[in-house]
């Protein structure tokens, strides 16, 4: 799984008009505190108002789509409604592979009942690499996640569209119906609005 962990960026891909990483994510940095789920205060015009002089963490951390070839321009998070990102943790023993592929809902439902997005998904459990299916949570918690490989392996064995569509529901609707947890704070409280 070297490919899905290689750290260069793919070459001539840019963040355009995306800015879902600065919306979706806690940070917690000596240099930027934010909460999860609400704009970063830096943002401005579309894009980052600190840039290039931007914090640490904001120079180092990219999506999945800034890092894997395959995922076509479709995959750009703010066209695709998902972000794809790394995650080593939320995977059985029995699937030595690691880290996951975390799919991370930030539009419609509907995303995740395309082509695209279903094909994706059975292209890896074919190969055996997890895949996680997550949603954000309230605003200043944690999302949730799910191991999907497990639930949909037998209808990807079928190329059952139609099965797979319905587990990735089951699945958005166990996640809903989940606790989240808050996120504390180490490097001082985020700002409010
Ligand atoms: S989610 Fe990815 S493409 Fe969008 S701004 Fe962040 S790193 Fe760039
Ligand atoms: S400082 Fe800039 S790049 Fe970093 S999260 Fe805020 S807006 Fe995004």
């Amino acid at each position: 799984m070297a490919g899905l962990v290689a750290s260069n960026l793919v070459a001539g891909r840019t963040c355009g008009t995306c800015t879902a990483c600065c919306v979706l994510f806690p940070i917690d940095q000596p240099d930027l505190v934010k909460p999860a789920g609400v704009a970063c205060q830096h943002l401005a015009g579309g894009g980052c108002g600190l840039y290039p002089a931007w914090p640490k963490v904001c120079g180092e951390w990219f999506c999945g789509w800034r890092r894997l070839p395959r995922l076509g321009d479709e995959w750009r998070p703010d066209r695709s409604g998902i972000v794809v990102v790394f995650d080593a943790e939320g995977v059985p023993a029995d699937y030595p592979e690691r880290p996951a592929l975390k799919f991370i809902l930030t539009g419609p439902d509907q995303v995740l009942y395309t082509q695209a997005f279903l094909g994706y998904v059975a292209g890896l459990v074919d190969a055996r690499v997890p895949a996680l299916l997550a949603i954000p949570g309230p605003v200043g918690t944690f999302g949730a996640k799910s191991f999907l490989n497990r639930r949909i392996e037998p209808a990807v064995a079928r190329r059952d569209v139609g099965e797979m569509i319905r587990v990735v529901a089951e699945t958005l609707a166990i996640l809903r119906g989940g606790a989240f947890e808050a996120v504390a704070f180490t490097h001082g409280a985020p700002p409010t609005g």
